[in-house]
């Protein structure tokens, strides 16, 4: 291990160290105002230590960071080695419920026959629009297939209609 390293590995355990006592005292703080806080609602007096809520919230915030930024390596590895199968689990799990509702949004747009005219879903056999009476199915001139109104090509011909 060279000097570099040595001296990294030092800085980290000084980050964790500082890290964990200035999280703890945050906790301590904090808990310490918002009970004094809490317990003030009973007695009627006004808060006298609620400053130390204010203090010590953010001083738990930055032990956790400082402590985060010390094992920061050991996260990485632990999320590298843990969570990704997790994640991978759960995409798993997930993917089928996804497609599925994919497909069933898909079936609820084909269910309704769109008007050409007012826009209206009508049932899929309609030949006509129940809001405003339109046709919604044409005859091919080609072949005499039934086609939708909207229909750009014949599907039994594939002639532009
Ligand atoms: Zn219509
Ligand atoms: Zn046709």
């Amino acid at each position: 291990m060279n000097e570099q390293q040595q001296k990294h590995q030092r800085t980290k355990r000084v980050l964790k160290i500082v890290g964990a006592v200035v999280a703890v005292g945050g906790l301590a703080l904090a808990v310490t105002g918002l009970a004094d806080f809490f317990s003030s609602f009973g007695s009627g007096d006004p808060p006298k230590l609620f400053w130390c809520a204010f203090v010590g919230f953010p001083m738990l915030a930055i032990g956790v960071a400082l402590l985060l930024f010390g094992f920061r390596k050991e996260i990485a590895r632990y999320v590298k080695n843990e969570a990704t199968p997790i994640f991978n689990e759960a995409a798993r799990e997930i993917r089928p419920g996804v497609s599925d509702m994919a497909s069933a949004a898909r079936q609820g747009f084909a269910e309704g026959v769109p008007c050409p005219r007012c826009g209206a879903a009508n049932d899929r056999d309609a030949k006509f629009c129940k809001e405003c009476g339109a046709p919604l199915r044409r005859v091919c001139p080609a072949c005499g297939n039934e086609v939708s109104a909207d229909a750009k090509f014949c599907d039994g011909c594939g002639k532009p209609l």
